[in-house]
C-alpha cells in the first residue's frame, strides 16, 4: 500500500529506498569546504604519526589502559578529567549549534568529510551522477566493480588509521608486516572496521545523518530563531515558476518578484534529498550545496545571488539578528567554567594517585603491648614517566604506621596496593572511632595527606576488640 505523501526524503511512497546520487555544485562554498575537508583528512590520518614530549600526540592505548594527549599521559584513575572534558565538549557543541547551527555537520563531521570528499568523488568518477531518486547512467559492470574495489582499498586504509589510534603506529606496522595468524583479534577488528566503512559510505550514507546520528536529532532543541541556518528567501523566491510561464498576478504587494525558477537544482545537489524551499528541516546537514547551486542559477538568469543563503529565521522575517541571547550566554558560561576548572585541576594534578581503604576482615585487633591495630590498604599510582619512591607516615604523634617496606617504589605509570598496619593507644578512640590522617611523602618532598577513620574499643579496651 502506498502512502499518500512522501514521509522521508529518502523513502519512496511504497516504502522502498529512494536512492540519492547528488549532483555537484562547484561554487565558492564548495571550494572552501573542499580545502577544509582535505586539511581535516590530512590531520586525521597524520595524528597517529605525530609526537609531543616524546609521546604520541593522541593515543587511546587500550592494551595498557592509558590515554596520551598533547604530551601528557592519563590513567584510569584520571577519569574525572575525561568526564570534565566531555562535559565541556558537549556544552561547546551546544554553544556552537546555538550560534552557527549545524556548521559541524556540513563542514567538519567525518561522515560528511569522507562521504562528500572521498567516496562520492570516486563514485562520480566511475558511475556518474543522477540526482535524487535517479540511477546513474554509466552502470557497466566493470565500472561498478572498479568503484567498489576502490571503496575497499580506501576503507582498508581508513580502518588501519582508525586502529592506529588505539594501538599506535609502531604496533600497527608490526602487525601489517607479519601474518594475521599471529594477531587474529587485531586482524578481525580491522576487517570489521573496513566492513563498517564499506557499509556506511557505500550503502547507508545519508541515513546515518537522517536516522542514526543523535546530534542530528538534538539540533531542533539546540537551535533558536537567531541561529545561523541555511534558508530559502521565500519573499524573494515565491511564487516560483518556470521562466517562460506567464508572471502570476500578485495580490500581496510584499511579494516583489519570483526569482525561483523551479529548476530543482537545489534539490538535485542535496545529499539528503530534501527541498530547502520547504523551510528548515531536521535532514538538512548545512552542507551549503543548495546555496552554490542556486547562486549559479541566479548568476545565469542575471538575478542577485543569495536566494538561498546563510541566515536566521528572525533575519528572514525582517528582524534584527541577535548574537547575544540568554541560551548563548549560558552555554558559553558553562563551557568557560568547565574548561577553567579542568585547567586548574590539571595544573594542580598530583604526580601520584593515593587512595586509602580499609582491609576486609576484623575491624581491629589488640596487640600484646595494649595498642589498637587497624589494617588498611594503600592504593598508589605513579602518574609520571619516571620511577617514584614513596614513604607513608603518621600525621599525629599518637599513631604508628607499619609497612612491609619503609619505602615503596613504583615504576612509571605503575599501580600498586600496599598493606599498612596502623597502631594507636585505646585512649585515642572516642565512641569506638579515631579520625586521623596518614601522610604519603613523594620524591622531592611533596606530600599527600589522606584522612582515615580507625576503629577501636568503646571507652576502655576490655572486651571491645579481638586480642591478637
Ligand atoms: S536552485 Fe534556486 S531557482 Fe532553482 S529551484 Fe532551487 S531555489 Fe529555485
Ligand atoms: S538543504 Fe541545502 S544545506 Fe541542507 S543538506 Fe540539502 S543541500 Fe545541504
Amino acid at each position: 500500500m502506498e502512502a499518500p505523501d512522501r514521509v522521508l526524503s529518502t523513502l519512496e511512497r511504497d516504502g522502498s529506498r529512494r536512492w540519492i546520487y547528488p549532483r555537484l555544485a562547484k561554487g565558492s562554498l564548495w571550494q572552501r569546504r573542499r580545502i577544509f575537508a582535505y586539511f581535516l583528512i590530512a590531520v586525521f590520518t597524520g595524528i597517529p604519526y605525530m609526537r609531543m614530549n616524546g609521546k604520541p600526540l593522541f593515543l587511546i592505548d587500550l592494551p595498557h589502559r592509558r590515554l596520551f594527549l598533547l604530551g601528557s599521559t592519563f590513567l584510569p584513575t584520571d577519569t574525572v578529567y575525561l568526564a570534565l572534558f566531555m562535559v565541556g565538549l558537549i556544552l561547546g557543541i551546544f554553544f556552537l549549534t546555538a550560534v552557527v547551527g549545524r556548521a559541524w555537520c556540513g563542514w567538519a563531521c567525518p561522515q560528511t568529510v569522507y562521504l562528500e570528499f572521498l567516496y562520492r568523488p570516486i563514485e562520480r568518477l566511475f558511475t556518474g551522477v543522477a540526482g535524487v531518486g535517479g540511477r546513474p547512467k554509466r552502470l557497466a559492470a566493470w565500472r561498478v566493480i572498479a568503484k567498489h574495489a576502490t571503496f575497499l582499498f580506501v576503507s582498508m586504509y581508513l580502518a588501519h588509521t582508525f586502529l592506529s589510534y588505539f594501538v599506535g603506529v609502531d604496533q600497527l606496522r608490526h602487525w601489517v608486516t607479519t601474518s594475521p595468524a599471529l594477531h587474529p583479534v587485531a586482524f578481525l577488528v580491522m576487517l570489521f572496521t573496513t566492513g563498517a566503512m564499506m557499509f556506511n559510505f557505500g550503502w547507508f550514507r545519508e541515513q546515518t545523518c537522517i536516522i542514526a546520528c543523535p546530534y542530528g536529532r538534538f539540533q531542533s532543541v539546540l537551535l533558536d530563531r537567531d541561529s545561523l541556518i541555511i534558508s530559502y528567501d521565500t519573499k524573494r523566491g515565491e511564487p516560483r515558476g518556470k521562466m517562460r510561464s506567464p508572471l502570476p498576478v500578485l495580490e500581496d504587494s510584499s511579494l516583489e518578484s519570483r526569482d525561483c525558477v523551479d529548476c530543482m537544482m537545489c534539490v538535485n545537489v542535496c545529499p539528503t534529498g530534501i527541498d530547502i524551499r520547504n523551510g528548515l528541516q531536521a535532514e538538512c546537514i548545512a552542507c551549503a550545496q543548495c546555496i552554490d547551486a542556486c547562486d549559479a542559477v541566479m548568476t545565469k538568469i542575471k538575478r542577485p545571488i543569495g536566494l538561498i543563503r546563510y541566515s536566521s529565521q528572525n533575519a528572514m522575517a525582517g528582524q534584527t539578528p541577535r548574537l547575544l541571547r540568554p541560551r548563548v550566554a549560558i552555554y558559553w558560561a558553562g563551557v568557560f567554567a568547565t574548561f577553567a576548572l579542568l585547567t586548574v585541576m590539571l595544573w594542580n594534578r598530583s604526580p601520584a594517585d593515593v587512595t586509602l581503604l580499609r582491609s576486609l576482615g576484623r575491624p581491629f585487633v589488640m596487640t600484646d603491648s595494649g595498642l589498637v591495630e587497624n589494617e588498611l590498604r594503600l592504593k598508589l599510582t605513579n602518574r609520571t614517566d619516571e620511577s617514584m619512591s614513596l614513604r607513608v607516615s603518621a600525621l599525629t604523634p599518637n599513631l604508628q604506621v607499619l609497612t612491609a617496606d619503609p619505602t615503596i617504589t613504583l615504576a612509571p605509570h605503575e599501580s600498586q596496593e600496599a598493606p599498612v598496619r596502623v597502631q594507636a593507644s585505646p585512649a585515642s578512640f572516642k565512641l569506638g572511632t579515631f579520625d586521623t590522617k596518614l601522610r604519603v611523602t613523594l620524591d622531592g618532598g611533596r606530600t599527600i595527606d589522606r584522612a582515615c577513620r580507625l576503629l577501636g574499643p568503646f571507652g576502655d579496651s576490655e572486651g571491645a576488640g579481638n586480642a591478637r
